[in-house]
């Protein structure tokens, strides 16, 4: 199997070696033992300063995907209504999966390449009355970091929960999960956590179980079960004691370090990867810079090259980026600067070899 010098995937990213170490150890049966218990809650207790909240953190086995799957399920059920906001592939799926699970859906779309403006997601929320308004902070295939402060005071308005995947931003851009109101705060290992793609982690507040509790549904992904089992001592299955002491590891590198410097780190990067881009007159996807993700970058695909020949190219250098799918497949192309890859040496690197490339034409 080929592997690449220089990783600007946009998620699964590079997982560094230390956060690897844990992988080659044994340790004991993780549903069973005291001292992964007490994993379990001080990864909890890291979790909310990450995420800057009071609330639980549900800590799942999975990949990013299972925490949407779980929120959705646990707080809906047939014929419940779901506000759908999207302007990317993943609002559009949470409302897609919405519809595959019965419920009532209302997508809402913003025009192409721009954010929602919050008085046209406020006049739908009153028309429609959903239980439950699901949007994306970092949008990853359309590069875009959507506003969340404004939902939450709409969303009580309606007496909604207000569910938001922030896999691709919380590490790398400012999460504020109590401040801006969020119920459900859904996160992924293998992006700015650095992680194997093993733990999914949702935030849930008081009204959240409440709905929970009031729906009590059953199943792998289901969040009921995380209320009082990790301080009960019981689990639904047997847990990822290995993803547990790595995510542990990159907590704590990150909180060490600072939120702040993390934040500063990823804006300064991505950054320098636009200004690299636009020196090469290739456009981003985005209408304006002030709508970009500082933790991936989507980019059109400059004028005569097809993904496959681009991919193709950089490949060849040594260099793998990410391409994009749906509406934007053969449009878009994404440089993945999160974690790991926000480094700025890495970073300068992958735009000299695409520079190279461009040139090579
Ligand atoms: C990566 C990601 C997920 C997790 O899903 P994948 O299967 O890894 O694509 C969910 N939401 C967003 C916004 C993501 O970027």
């Amino acid at each position: 199997m080929k592997t690449y010098a220089i990783g600007l995937v946009p998620g699964p990213v590079s997982v560094p070696r230390a956060f690897r170490e844990p992988y080659l150890e044994d340790y004991g049966s993780a549903d069973l033992e005291e001292e992964f218990f007490l994993l379990y809650e001080e990864n909890e207790r890291l979790l909310r300063r990450f995420l800057k909240t009071e609330n639980s953190v549900v800590i799942q086995s999975g990949e990013g995907m299972c925490a949407l799957w779980g929120a959705l399920k646990s707080v809906l059920a047939p014929g419940d209504r779901l506000l759908a906001l999207s302007n990317g592939i993943f609002g559009r799926g949470f409302g897609e999966m919405g519809k595959g699970l019965g419920f009532e859906t209302r997508i809402l779309e913003a025009p192409e390449g721009e954010f929602l403006d919050p008085e046209a997601v406020r006049a739908e929320a009153r028309a429609f009355g959903p239980k439950v308004i699901t949007f994306v902070h970092c949008e990853t295939p359309s590069g875009l970091l959507n506003p969340i402060a404004p939902l939450g005071a709409v969303a009580r308005e309606v007496d909604a929960l207000l569910c938001v995947d922030y896999v691709a931003s919380a590490g790398g851009a400012d999460v504020r999960t109590d401040e801006w109101g969020i119920d459900l705060g859904l996160l992924g290992s293998q992006k700015v956590l650095s992680l194997l793609p093993d733990l999914s982690m949702t935030a849930v507040s008081p009204r959240a179980w409440a709905a929970a509790e009031a729906l009590g549904y059953q199943g792998y992904d289901a969040l009921l079960p995380w209320r009082e089992g990790p301080a009960e001592r019981y689990l639904p299955y047997t847990h990822n004691w290995h993803a547990m002491a790595s995510l542990n590891r990159s907590l704590n590198q990150i909180l060490s370090d600072g939120l702040e410097a993390s934040f500063a780190r990823h804006a300064a990067v991505a950054a320098r990867c636009r200004e690299r881009l636009a020196h090469m007159g290739v456009a981003i996807y985005p209408k304006s810079e002030a709508l970009c993700s500082p933790t991936v970058t989507a980019a059109l695909l400059p004028d005569g090259w097809s993904w496959k020949a681009l991919d193709g190219a950089l490949r060849e250098r040594g260099m793998v980026v990410g391409g994009s799918y749906g509406p934007l497949a053969g449009k878009v192309f994404r440089i993945g600067h999160m974690g790991s890859q926000a480094d700025m040496d890495l970073v300068s690197k992958g735009m000299d070899v695409l520079a190279g490339v461009l040139k090579a034409r």
